[in-house]
């Protein structure tokens, strides 16, 4: 199922297929990199991305990950081959209830 806009009660609909994603570490560095879709809500325009891969197409470890973290950034200047988005993984805290206390970046 497509993901549903909380706020109007509908579905998304994809806007790209196939962006970047980058997933930085709180230090800046890069981590991983993903291909992801973004879709928006028809009725507010609200935006998002989802529709990941199963796996990160490069992780910071591999051999090439300098190269292939370099072409990202160029696309990102250009604008081609879609959007890239750099993001922060965040650490959910919650608390005794359940409830979400904290949300930070790691
Ligand atoms: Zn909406």
């Amino acid at each position: 199922m497509r993901p549903i806009c909380a706020s109007c009660a509908i579905e998304y609909a994809v806007e790209t297929c196939g962006a970047t994603v980058v997933v930085m570490q709180s230090s800046g560095k890069p981590y991983e990199l993903w291909q992801a879709d973004v879709w928006y809500c028809p009725s507010c325009g609200h935006e998002i991305i989802s529709g990941f891969a199963n796996n990160p197409y490069c992780v910071h470890y591999e051999s090439n990950f300098a190269i292939e973290f370099a072409k990202v950034m160029e696309r990102k200047h250009t604008g081609t081959y879609g959007p890239v988005y750099l993001v922060y993984e965040s650490v959910i805290i919650r608390d005794a209830h359940g409830g979400i206390t904290e949300c930070l970046p790691q």
